[in-house]
């Protein structure tokens, strides 16, 4: 509780001990989630607008909610998500029909096949309060699985004028053709909660599953890291918003395999943002470097907590 206190614009933005830069964003579901003086939001969940509503928030009332929200971070930047219905998620108003397997079942971006409009509502919604803030907002999608749904989401972005366009990483199709995402979009957001399940098979709310569902998984970081390596030669942003970033050693872990932000909650901020002050890019890439060639989780976190 007491590291909540720290004042982020204290801390100054992310970087390594030489000086590279990476930005520290938070993860934002409502307004009790923003704190000042952060360098941005990096993954502001739409959902809990939503939440157990039988009707669908209306432009206006949504237009108002994201509003308050982007002014809560002037001059900076904010990367909003769009509606990501799923499993662990129920949405009434979308009336989705009752799935064997909800978690892959017609969830994130997919219920947008079903109701295309609410997806356009909201894309209006965000593009209007975008006009009106004084922040810089990026829109992605959740749950993209192809290029053609990246190239399709962005077309529908774009058209209400939105001009930062990006999908997170969360399926495991998606990191490995994250070259073809990026020819559709402007960055890649990797939500590791998601590519981890999927990565391996572990359902993320099966409490008897921990060891698979460790985000030190070997197999997790190659597909970050391919992610990663797509951004970069593409000169594109490929962030991190998963819980994976708020863990401080994962964090320089995940800036060595080449991602350029990372956003979590704001009390994990002051520990992530010590532990790269302390690194340098050099030592990042040589504990990633560690990391990916472990044979397990637990050997990777003891790799990289040796140096
Ligand atoms: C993720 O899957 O890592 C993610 C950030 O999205 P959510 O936790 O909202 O599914
Ligand atoms: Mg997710």
């Amino acid at each position: 509780a007491a590291r909540t206190q720290v004042d982020l614009a204290d801390l100054g933005p992310g970087h390594t001990k030489d000086g590279h830069p990476v930005s520290l964003y938070l993860n934002i579901g409502s307004m009790k989630d923003v704190r000042t003086g952060a360098q941005g939001a990096g993954l502001l969940r739409t959902e809990f607008l939503f939440l157990g509503r039988k009707d669908s928030p209306s432009r206006a009332e949504q237009h108002a909610a994201y509003l308050e929200l982007f002014n809560a971070f002037p001059g900076a930047r904010v990367v909003i998500r769009t509606l990501d219905a799923g499993a662990d998620k129920p949405l009434p108003f979308l009336a989705l029909p009752d799935e064997e397997n909800p978690a892959l079942g017609v969830r994130g971006l997919r219920t947008a096949r079903l109701r295309p409009e609410v997806l356009d509502d909201q894309l209006a919604a965000i593009a209007s309060a975008a006009e009106a803030a004084a922040c810089e907002v990026w829109v992605m999608a959740p749950m993209v699985a192809t290029p053609a749904e990246a190239a399709d989401f962005a077309a529908r972005a774009r058209a209400h004028g939105l001009q930062h366009v990006g999908a997170m990483v969360e399926i495991p199709a998606a990191a490995l053709r994250a070259a073809r995402l990026l020819e559709h979009l402007d960055f890649l957001s990797i939500g590791t909660n998601d590519l981890g399940q999927y990565t391996m098979a572990a359902d993320r709310q099966d409490g008897r599953l921990p060891d698979l569902l460790d985000p030190w998984q070997p197999a997790l970081l190659e597909l970050i890291a391919l992610a990663a390596e797509a951004g970069r030669a593409a000169g594109k942003p490929v962030g991190v918003c998963g819980e994976a970033a708020a863990d401080p050693r994962l964090a320089a872990v995940l800036v060595g395999l080449g991602v350029t932000s990372l956003s979590m909650a704001a009390a994990a901020v002051p520990a992530v943002h010590a532990e790269l002050s302390a690194r340098t890019l050099r030592e990042c890439r040589e504990l990633a470097e560690q990391a990916r060639d472990a044979l397990d989780p637990a050997q990777a976190r003891a790799l990289a907590s040796r140096s």
